[in-house]
């Protein structure tokens, strides 16, 4: 296992690709991202984004200008804002409800009431959704695959259904953590990046269908077909893509709209602010960790390494201490319905024995991060 010279991302990460200097892609992006190169004209690209919402409003005001995703977390919440009081558009916020949302997560999709937008929330049927979470962790090894396809096509659908065609997502995932070079400047969220990119790990929805679970359960994850989308036009933007995105400015917006942070960090994560909406996002992580031997504290404590807020020795020590951790094990247990000693027989077979060996009846790195 190897960790690139910059940051503390390993090269067991899906889809990570390091240059000859040890330096990882995401790490490259981030210096991209800063100009450092001069790659990106943000103002024409910014000018690009004015005339896709010029295209969009509404003629007659009879109709929304755009659809925007709000998960409850800052950066969605931002997204509501920009597109509002920025942009001068129309937006029907849509939320698809987490199966594990936290009080500050709800707390904090009241913000959308303080911008003054019309708001949808979706709620699958919670006996499907505990059974897919349940699945989700069995087969998949990731108990918020729920989530992410509920969030990445039930926009979609609304879209369709209210003949809005615009859709406004947050930021391009490859480029703010890295990804295969193709991807990096993509600006489009379609079907096809749903099923590439968005989180959903190979499984498709049919590949959840069982004694329990049907076909008809499942039929709002089932993206529009390819007719329903030519029709109303549907075009999902990534609003990184057309302006600079940075979480800490973005966070500073919305705490003054009343949003609001977690009482404190959880177990497998290191900020109060980020990923506040989602309770069990420590067990997510946690089977994160076993698999590419690397959790959200990586992925938060390296944002601000490139941004030179903390030093690599820094984030050294504090990925060490907190990254792969639980403290929601026997909460996440109860809600599925399986026994602690269940939940470790099924973590292990997700578990990469080549990068990981157990030590004291943990598992730990054969090689930490260094
Ligand atoms: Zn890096």
């Amino acid at each position: 296992m190897k960790y690139c010279k910059r940051c503390l991302f390993p090269d067991t990460k899906p889809d990570i690709y390091f240059d000859e200097e040890g330096r990882c892609d995401a790490c490259n992006s981030a210096d991209r991202k800063k100009g450092v190169e001069n790659a990106i004209d943000w103002d024409s690209r910014a000018e690009e984004f004015k005339k896709i919402c010029d295209k969009h409003r509404s003629k007659d005001g009879m109709n929304y200008d755009c659809i925007v995703p709000v998960s409850g977390g800052k950066d969605s919440v931002f997204q509501a804002y920009q597109m509002k009081v920025a942009h001068k558009m129309n937006p029907l916020a849509v939320t698809f409800d987490q199966f594990d949302q936290t009080d500050t997560g709800r707390i904090n999709l009241d913000v959308l009431r303080e911008i003054g937008v019309d708001h949808i929330h979706f709620t699958l049927n919670p006996k499907i959704v505990r059974r897919l979470v349940r699945k989700g962790f069995e087969i998949v090894g990731d108990p918020h695959w729920i989530n992410h396809v509920g969030i990445y096509t039930v926009p979609a659908h609304i879209a369709v259904k209210f003949k809005v065609p615009l859709l406004i997502w947050g930021e391009n995932p490859q480029l703010e953590y890295g990804g295969p070079a193709s991807s990096r400047d993509n600006k489009v969220l379609d079907k096809r990046w749903r099923q590439e990119f968005g989180c959903m790990r190979g499984f498709r929805e049919e590949d959840m269908v069982d004694d329990e679970i049907s076909m008809s359960d499942l039929k709002i994850f089932v993206y529009p077909t390819d007719e329903e989308i030519q029709e109303v036009g549907v075009n999902g933007q990534f609003y990184g893509y057309y302006h600079k995105w940075n979480s800490i400015e973005h966070l500073k917006i919305v705490e003054k709209l009343g949003f609001k942070h977690l009482p404190r960090a959880w177990a497998g994560s290191w900020l109060d602010w980020e990923n506040c909406d989602m309770k069990l996002l420590d067990i997510r992580e946690h089977l994160k960790w076993v698999k590419y031997g690397y959790g959200r504290v990586t992925d938060q404590v390296n944002i601000f390494i490139r941004n030179g807020e903390i030093t690599r020795e820094e984030g050294l020590k504090i990925v060490k201490e907190r990254d792969g951790k639980m403290e929601h094990k026997q909460e996440f247990c109860d809600y599925i319905g399986i026994t602690p000693t269940e939940f470790d027989k099924i973590r292990d077979t997700y578990v990469n024995k080549d990068i990981l060996e157990k030590v004291d009846g943990e598992w730990t790195l054969k090689t930490p991060p260094n």
